[in-house]
């Protein structure tokens, strides 16, 4: 049971990390906005952004804590690559809703287009223009493109 507990630490510290460094990758300093409190359960479930309590909520079913043996330590900076665990790609996904609901950004023509020809990549709700322009917003500093990201995530 102690090996449980310091794995789940060592899974909570690296997410947070992760979350933190792609946080100052995506923002423009001065952040316009607190940050999000990371949930992590380890238990089957949907991750999600809780917009009323400003946190991210991310699951980790049993069988996935083994992806994060290698990555644990390893601080992903730019996507070039794409290698991220699951519940990394999870982290990164709901940090596009969080921009999307807390900053709001503007909707541009090129999102539009790029809503219409990859909507049908997400279900569920909150995946709509407004999220697009969060991914658009964001994949710059990320080092990968939107569709990318869209595809990925
Ligand atoms: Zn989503």
């Amino acid at each position: 049971m102690p090996n449980l507990i310091r794995t789940f630490c060592k899974i909570l510290n690296h997410l947070q990390a992760q979350y933190d460094v792609w946080s100052k990758m995506i923002y423009p300093p001065g952040r316009p906005f607190p940050p999000s409190r990371l949930d992590v359960r380890f238990e089957v479930g949907t991750s999600g952004y809780v917009k009323s309590k400003h946190k991210i909520v991310l699951y980790i079913p049993p069988g996935n804590i083994e992806d994060f043996d290698k990555r644990v330590g390893q601080v992903i900076k730019r996507l070039d690559r794409w290698i991220l665990c699951g519940g990394e790609i999870e982290l990164l996904h709901e940090m596009m809703h969080e921009r999307q609901y807390k900053e709001q950004p503007r909707v541009s023509d090129d999102v539009r287009c790029l809503y219409k020809n990859y909507a049908d990549q997400f279900s569920g709700p909150g995946h709509d223009e407004e999220f697009f322009s969060a991914i658009v917003a964001s994949t710059p500093s990320l080092g990968i493109s939107p569709v990318d990201l869209i595809k990925n995530t």
